[in-house]
C-alpha cells in the first residue's frame, strides 16, 4: 500500500462499502473548498465550434461530409477530461484483514447531448432526446467488447444541487471493472424474488402499480412510469419497458422512441411542478456480460429538491416530504 497509484477502489474496513479515491476529479485540492459553480456559455467546452477543448470523440451523430472533431454534429461522446477511473489505472489489488483496494480501472465518457448551449434535456426536441438514449445503447454495446469492463453506469446530473459542473446539457457513462453495489443488491433481490415467486419482481411491481393506479405517471405502448412506492426523493419516478428485458442495449427501436418521449415528458412535467428542478437520472441494466432471467432494466429519475444530510448519512434511511401518491398526481397534472 506504499505509494499507491490512483484512481483506486477501497473497501471500508468495517462494512462492505467501496469508495473510489479519484484525485484527478479535482484539479487542485483547494477547489474542493470553493462553492460549486457551473461553467456557463462564455467558457463552455461542449458548444459546437469548441471541439478542440474536449478529448477526441468516440461517437458522434454528424451531418454527412462533416469532419471528425469539427462542427456539424448533433451529439458527441468524448472521454471525460477529469476521469474518475482510467483504462490504465496502475497499482495492484491488495487485501488483508483490514484493508482492501484495487486499481480504479475503467472508462469515463461524457455524452454531449446537443450542439447549442442548452442547459436542459427537457427543452430538446423528441428526436434529439432519442439520439441521447441511442448513444447510451450504442456505447454500452461497444463497451461490452472491452474485457476489463464489467458494468457501464449511465447517469445524468442536472443542476448544481445534483452535482453538475457544466451547464450545457450532458450525461456520463462510467464503465467499471466491477459491478457496483447498488446493482449487485438489486440483482440479488430480483433473483431471490424470482426463486420464491417464480417471476420477475419488476414485472410484478408494474402489474401492481397499473392495478393500483395512484402512483402511475405515464404509460405508452412500450414504456410505463410510476413514482416509487418507497421513493427516497420527492417525485422519484421509475421508467420500465413493459416487455421483460434485462439488457438496456438490446431494446427495440420502438422502445427507444417511447423511452425518450417518456423521459422528456416527465422532465417537462417535473419542471412545471418545480421550476428548474435539479435531478439525477440513473440507468440500471444487467452487467455487460451477465445473463439473468430475473432482472429488468429501468431508469430512475431522482429529483434533488431536498439535500442529503446528516440523518441520511447517519442512518442510511432517506426522508421524503412528498408522498409518492401526491407526487404522481401532480406529475399527471391533477
Ligand atoms: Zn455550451
Ligand atoms: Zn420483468
Ligand atoms: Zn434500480
Amino acid at each position: 500500500m506504499n505509494n499507491p497509484s490512483f484512481p483506486q477502489l477501497r473497501k471500508d474496513p468495517i462494512v462492505d462499502r467501496w469508495v473510489l479515491i479519484a484525485p484527478e476529479r479535482a484539479k487542485r485540492p483547494t477547489e474542493l473548498e470553493e462553492l460549486p459553480h457551473l461553467t456557463h456559455h462564455e467558457t463552455c467546452p461542449f458548444c459546437e465550434g469548441r471541439e478542440d477543448e474536449t478529448t477526441p470523440e468516440v461517437l458522434a451523430v454528424r451531418a454527412p461530409g462533416s469532419r471528425r472533431d469539427g462542427p456539424g454534429w448533433q451529439l458527441r461522446v468524448v472521454a471525460n477530461r477529469y476521469p474518475a477511473v482510467r483504462a490504465d489505472a496502475g497499482g495492484v489489488a491488495m487485501t488483508d484483514s483490514l484493508f482492501a483496494a484495487a486499481p480504479g480501472v475503467g472508462v469515463h465518457e461524457v455524452v454531449i447531448e446537443c450542439p447549442q448551449h442548452e442547459p436542459s434535456l427537457a427543452a430538446l426536441s423528441s428526436e434529439q432526446v432519442r439520439l441521447v438514449f441511442a448513444a447510451y445503447r450504442d456505447r454500452l454495446k461497444a463497451l461490452r467488447a472491452d474485457e476489463r469492463i464489467a458494468y457501464a453506469q449511465v447517469f445524468k446530473n442536472h443542476g448544481v444541487a445534483a452535482g453538475a459542473s457544466v451547464e450545457h446539457t450532458h450525461s456520463q457513462i462510467l464503465a467499471l471493472g466491477r459491478v457496483p453495489p447498488i446493482l449487485q443488491h438489486e440483482m440479488t433481490a430480483a433473483t431471490t424474488y424470482q426463486q420464491s415467486h417464480g417471476c420477475c419482481v419488476f414485472c410484478d411491481l408494474l402489474a401492481r402499480e397499473r392495478a393500483v393506479g395512484s402512483r402511475m405517471v405515464s404509460e405508452s405502448e412500450n414504456i410505463a412510469a410510476f413514482t416509487a412506492f418507497a421513493g427516497r426523493f420527492p417525485y422519484e419516478t421509475w421508467l420500465l419497458p413493459k416487455r421483460h428485458a434485462g439488457h438496456f442495449d438490446r431494446l427495440s427501436e420502438a422502445e427507444l422512441s417511447d423511452l425518450a418521449a417518456a423521459v422528456r415528458s416527465i422532465l417537462r412535467r417535473l419542471g412545471a411542478v418545480v421550476e428548474d428542478a435539479a435531478y439525477n437520472y440513473v440507468l440500471h441494466t444487467l452487467p455487460l456480460r451477465t445473463e439473468s432471467p430475473a432482472f429488468h432494466w429501468h431508469l430512475e429519475i431522482l429529483p434533488r429538491l431536498t439535500g442529503v444530510a446528516g440523518f441520511e448519512f447517519a442512518t442510511g434511511c432517506f426522508a421524503n416530504p412528498v408522498p409518492p401518491e401526491d407526487a404522481a398526481a401532480r406529475l399527471r397534472g391533477e
